[in-house]
């Protein structure tokens, strides 16, 4: 059922890119905006870009997320294999701090399966079934979505928002640097990531500007992609690692990413910064206090090739911007992904609850059409971020120096997930 004449998305990473997918069905046309070029063949469709700078780190998919896009993009996990991504063998359970809720925001049992008909619907912390690079599966991801009927990509940055003259419903974007100085259509999705300045445009408008909550862990990646030697790690065992502890603020991991290489990655919080290169690393495993993982990390690393150069990347912990609560906005609007939610990044979540919200709108679109979309997604959006918020910032709180934020303010404890929007707010009776 198409109900929508031209969706724009602002920005082409994982959140653009799957919320697209769910525009597709729905919009005679969809264009991704994105400052990068994103090319769909030859090397560079599978190589890291300017706007994700955390490409080249470590990028885990929960099973949730690979649910989600399997039902966005049917067959991507077999796409996914043929471009190099490897089956995890083992799939250790990481423990689900409350077991009441583990399977909220997951797809149904019937859903689907990822990929065997036995498996059982994914937690909201399961870990996924593949190791992969980032590069690979947005890679993979954009061949798909830039192949959908009706979508294509332009290179642009978006500079503002266009609108109805009574400045109430967005009608499309300004365009720097691109082809055309702006574009418009009926649906504007802000998936522009950490960067999105849509807060801003939006109270420019006259509207009120979402409250924002926060955790500062100061997290700091190294990693490198290496080749190692035959045999390398201890007879089946597929990765090996070390969280941190309360004597070392560096969780270190060896894990394959396909194409028969494998990522080191340390990874050091409250402002802790791992050495940024091969040697630094390799010293760092070799005096880890905790001897046996030392001691086999280090047989596993001998005579190790690197693949590139070291990726370096940092987070200062999560963010949300509590659209949701607002009871007034543009009509025409919706946000999604990290400019909506951004996850600390060291529990795995961002891409996993951009797909969990790329399915929700491809949804309501689909049983309530287009009409007050931007006053009923965030809701929708808000209630599945919420499980998956708390997951990151109880684990956030137990980091030694960890700061939580109101507004930018720092607080004692944050205000539970769910619990700000009023009492008094009934979900959709704003005029959006
Ligand atoms: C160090 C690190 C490690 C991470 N590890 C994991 C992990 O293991 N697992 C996981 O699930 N997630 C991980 N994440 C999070 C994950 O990368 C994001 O959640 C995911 O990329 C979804 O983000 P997004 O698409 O919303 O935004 P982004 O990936 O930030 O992309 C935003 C896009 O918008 C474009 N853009 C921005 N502004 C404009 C503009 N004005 N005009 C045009 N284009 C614009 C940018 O070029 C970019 O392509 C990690 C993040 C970091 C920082």
């Amino acid at each position: 059922m198409t109900t929508l004449e031209h969706s724009i998305v602002m920005g082409g990473s994982m959140a653009g890119l799957l919320a697209a997918a769910a525009l597709a069905p729905h919009s005679a046309r969809v264009t991704i905006i994105d400052r990068d070029p994103l090319p769909v063949d030859g090397p560079d469709a599978f190589a890291p870009r300017r706007g994700v700078p955390q490409g080249g780190t470590v990028h885990r998919l929960l099973a949730l997320g690979e649910a989600r896009m399997e039902e966005l993009l049917p067959g991507l996990r077999e796409e996914l294999l043929a471009a190099g991504a490897v089956p995890r063998a083992a799939r250790e359970a990481d423990p689900v701090p409350d077991e009441a809720t583990p399977n909220e925001g997951a797809p149904a049992a019937a859903d689907g399966p990822l990929g065997t008909d036995e498996h059982d619907a994914p937690g909201i912390d399961e870990p996924g079934t593949l190791w992969l690079t980032r590069p690979v599966l947005e890679g993979v991801v954009r061949r798909r979505v830039l192949a959908l009927p009706g979508v294509e990509a332009v290179q642009g940055a978006v500079g503002g928002l266009l609108t109805s003259d009574d400045k109430r419903t967005v009608t499309g974007v300004q365009l720097r640097g691109g082809e055309v100085d702006e574009l418009r259509g009926d649906l504007v999705v802000d998936a522009a990531g950490r960067s999105s300045r849509a807060a801003t445009w939006v109270e420019g408008l006259g509207f009120e500007r979402p409250r924002t909550l926060g955790t500062r862990v100061h997290v700091a990646y190294t990693s490198q992609r290496l080749r190692l030697r035959e045999g390398a790690l201890p007879e089946g065992t597929e990765s090996l690692g070390q969280p941190a502890t309360g004597n070392s603020p560096f969780t270190i991991d060896l894990e394959p990413c396909g194409a028969d290489e494998h990522i080191l990655s340390i990874a050091g919080t409250a402002r802790h910064q791992p050495p940024t290169d091969l040697e630094g690393l390799l010293d760092m495993v070799a005096l880890l206090p905790e001897r046996e993982t030392a001691d086999a990390l280090d047989s596993a690393l001998e005579g190790a090739e690197p693949v590139g150069e070291p990726s370096v990347a940092k987070a200062a912990g999560a963010h949300r911007q509590l659209w949701e609560e607002t009871t007034d906005g543009p009509a025409g609007l919706v946000h999604i992904g990290d400019s909506a939610a951004m996850f600390t990044p060291l529990y795995g979540q961002g891409m996993t609850m951009a797909a969990v919200g790329a399915v929700a709108l491809r949804e309501t679109l689909a049983e309530d059409g287009a009409e007050g979309l931007a006053a009923r997604f965030p809701r929708l959006l808000g209630a599945l971020l919420d499980r998956a918020w708390e997951i990151t910032t109880s684990r956030d709180a137990q980091i030694p120096g960890a700061e939580m934020l109101v507004d930018g303010a720092v607080v004692e404890e944050l205000p539970a997930a769910g619990s700000l929007v009023g009492a008094g707010q009934s979900t959709g009776e704003t005029l959006r």
